[in-house]
């Protein structure tokens, strides 16, 4: 395959903005409060995702990349719980959230997505694997496996310990926060994050809304976990994003460059 300069380059920002370049990609769990755990998958572009280990059995949020992501983070789970993982929430469409479905569902796992999210899988499923293959040409050809429980968008799992959200378009049509009330702790996947990542899916007219609309809730989180680079934010990570998305428009007006794929 021939690279061009600018692709080495997004390759570059990809691969470096989390690990050092020569690291193999791994995936790691590290203790955030109580039940919830941060995995950091540093595979492709990386990404973070949320495990909470409850009472009677643990649900992952987000499926991370591939099966065989999430087969080493069943692994690293194994490590700290003998509670078997139950439940594995789908946060939006996009494979980073929903690639290692395959694994999840074949361990005897559910995986759970609304409506919006099983019809945009279906719907950009393959177009997806192929523009994610010309970034990350090892990223394996995936046939599509659905969810296996529809979940209405502001459902509560492990007793009330875990709420989803929607509240509007933004990094995707279908983007859930995930809140952890206990905890006060946001999940804010791949919609909150220090920098603008990938547009190519996004609703832009729509996301500072949406981003408004969870501040106007009121929720007494003083932690954002973001789906990409810096895992642990505060509260600000809100106002961060919203600066990025303003600056963006002042400075084109329209179009951004594709300057962090994936994400
Ligand atoms: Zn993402």
């Amino acid at each position: 395959m021939r690279v061009s300069l600018p692709m080495l380059s997004l390759l570059f920002a990809a691969s470096c903005a989390t690990e050092p370049t020569d690291a193999a990609p791994t995936v790691r769990l590290t203790h955030l409060r109580g039940p919830l755990w941060i995995a950091e998958d540093t595979f492709f572009a990386p990404e973070n995702s949320m495990v909470y280990v409850g009472e009677r059995d643990v649900t992952v949020i987000g499926a991370t990349w591939t099966p065989h992501t999430a087969q080493l983070l069943h692994e690293r789970i194994a490590e700290i719980t003998p509670l078997p993982v139950r439940q594995v929430l789908l946060t939006n469409y996009h494979q980073d959230r929903s690639g290692g479905t395959a694994y999840w569902r074949r361990i005897g796992a559910a995986v759970l997505a609304t409506r919006r999210t099983e019809k945009l899988l279906e719907l950009h499923w393959d177009r997806l694997i192929r523009d994610i293959r010309t970034t990350f040409p090892d990223y394996p050809v995936l046939p599509l496996v659905h969810a296996s429980q529809s979940i209405a968008e502001d459902t509560h799992l492990q007793d009330g310990g875990i709420r989803t959200l929607y509240l509007g378009p933004s990094h995707t049509e279908d983007g859930l926060f995930v809140y952890f009330p206990a905890q006060r702790v946001l999940y804010g996947g791949c919609i909150l994050k220090e920098q603008i990542g990938n547009l190519d899916s996004a609703n832009v007219k729509e996301y500072p809304r949406t981003l408004r609309r969870l501040v106007a809730l009121g929720l007494p989180f003083d932690c954002i976990v973001s789906g990409h680079w810096t895992p642990v934010h505060g509260p600000e990570l809100i106002d961060t994003y919203l600066q990025l998305l303003a600056s963006r428009e002042d400075a084109t007006g329209a179009e951004s460059g594709r300057s962090t794929p994936a994400r």
